[in-house]
């Protein structure tokens, strides 16, 4: 533990929360595979942007990492098989937000060894910044950290723009979420070798690695990785939610402000989540697609919570029996963490590339949350906490009345990013983070509309 963290002096952003952590349950359990599933089921929509389109027809057979959806367009990535078998249906499933969306479905043989047979090597250090972005849409890696934004697309700079500095992302500040936590410690070279990838890609002078101070190991393990020579720096920083927000993450390094409505890019920063590197550390070098993601399974319903490999298109269902899930004591499953994920509305829908966790929380969890709601009392927490330093209270008042535009117009509505710190704090119950998402959809509705 470094001196500036015995002495609460690492460096942080203003304002944010201090939730329970509740990482405890899984921060030391080693990554494990699980087994494949029978059937997978493959939304061609998991990612920012277009869809992806099928370039398999119903009854062929697929092999391991075969691609099977090519990208809908620029801003969107490929579809790889994430096992051997064969296509049944292309048919509608029921998706994260209670609609149906495209899918591929995958019948997988039994007894098959799942060898993974595509892919050859390929010559990073001689690739330009276009053949890079190329490269990297191949793999069809998109932000893992739960953003799902196609990171081929975050690589091809604007003209004009210059990416000074790489921010590695390894704060991992939801309650219960352990993922990056144990990649950075069981796997820090597939990390850097990411970095190399993506510095290469900008010509990046300088490169910091933020992680919170929660997680000493992981900060050892990815200084001792670190290659020799080279312009990065790993950092601990305070343990504050949400110290992983991108803008947050800029200030509490950089010192720089993105401004309201801008871009990371606008000051010269790029940051990346420590699995999407991770990722394309370990795909980009073979030609390789993205198959799996390392998911945290936990909450006070899981009877074996830890950090596990799943292949994409595993059924949710599957994996919590895996996991000796107890149904009869669940009372609700989230995708991601407390503070920023959503609940299932089926336990038939699948893992995707942008899924971090499946967090079960039982009666008594769902209860301490499902408090009932009290008039604003104008106390303030939800000011102090809000770390855009917006207003939450007014714009929860302007939400109620339905005056949208007011909220992002007079009110910067637009610059919140959903965190939740203000509806955690609040005495009064109020679901003021629920509120603002419904009324950000609404004006982008209206705005796609007129
Ligand atoms: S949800 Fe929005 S308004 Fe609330 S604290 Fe977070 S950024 Fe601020
Ligand atoms: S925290 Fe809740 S009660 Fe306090 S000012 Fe904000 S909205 Fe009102």
């Amino acid at each position: 533990m470094s001196i500036l963290t015995r002495f609460g002096l690492d460096k942080t952003f203003s304002h944010g929360v201090h939730p329970p952590e509740y990482k405890s349950l899984t921060e030391h359990r080693p990554i494990r595979r699980l087994p494949f599933a029978d059937e997978m089921i493959i939304p061609l929509s998991q990612h920012t942007g277009a869809p992806a389109r099928p370039i398999v027809r119903e009854g062929q057979e697929v092999v391991r990492s075969e691609p099977i959806a090519e990208p809908g367009g620029f801003v969107s990535v490929p579809m790889h098989a994430p096992a051997t078998g064969r296509i049944t249906r292309i048919a509608l499933a029921r998706d994260v937000r209670g609609g149906m969306s495209p899918a591929l479905f995958l019948q997988l043989y039994p007894g098959e060894g799942q060898e993974i047979l595509y892919g050859a090597p390929v010559d990073v250090d001689g690739m330009s910044n276009p053949e890079i972005v190329k490269a990297v849409q191949r793999t069809g890696v998109v932000g893992l950290g739960g953003a799902a934004f196609p990171t081929h697309v975050k690589l091809a700079v604007p003209e004009g723009k210059t990416i000074d500095t790489v921010i590695v992302n390894g704060c991992e500040c939801e309650p219960y979420l352990t993922t990056d936590h144990r990649l950075m410690v069981e796997h820090p070279e597939d990390v850097y070798e990411g970095i190399r990838v993506v510095q290469r890609a900008y010509q990046a002078a300088r490169v910091v690695v933020g992680i919170e101070n929660n997680k000493p190991d992981a900060v050892d393990a990815m200084r001792l990785a670190k290659p020799d020579g080279e312009p990065i720096e790993v950092e601990s920083i305070e343990t504050k939610y949400p110290q992983g927000a991108e803008k947050m993450l800029i200030k509490s390094l950089l010192d720089r402000e993105v401004p309201s409505g801008g871009l990371p890019m606008d000051v010269g920063a790029a940051v990346f989540n420590v699995a999407t590197l991770a990722q394309i550390g370990e795909l980009l070098p073979m030609q390789r697609g993205l198959i799996e993601r390392v998911i945290t399974v936990t909450g006070p319903a899981v009877g074996n919570p830890g950090n596990y490999l799943v292949a994409l298109g595993t059924p949710i269902r599957f994996i919590l029996e895996q996991c000796r899930y107890r149904g009869e004591d669940a009372s609700v499953v989230i995708l991601g963490g407390p503070m920023m994920g959503v609940t299932v509305p089926s336990l038939d829908i699948p893992i995707t590339k942008g899924v971090t966790s499946i967090l079960v929380l039982d009666k008594a969890e769902v209860q301490k949350r499902n408090r009932a709601e009290y008039p604003c009392i104008r106390c303030g927490s939800c000011l102090d906490a809000c770390p855009m330093h917006l207003n939450p209270s007014r714009l929860g008042q302007l939400a109620r009345k339905r005056e949208f535009d007011t909220m992002a117009n007079a009110f910067n509505l637009m610059d919140c990013f959903e965190c939740g710190s203000c509806s955690y704090v609040c005495p009064s119950n109020i679901p003021l983070v629920q509120r603002f998402r419904v009324a950000k959809s609404i004006i982008r509705e209206r705005k796609a509309a007129s």
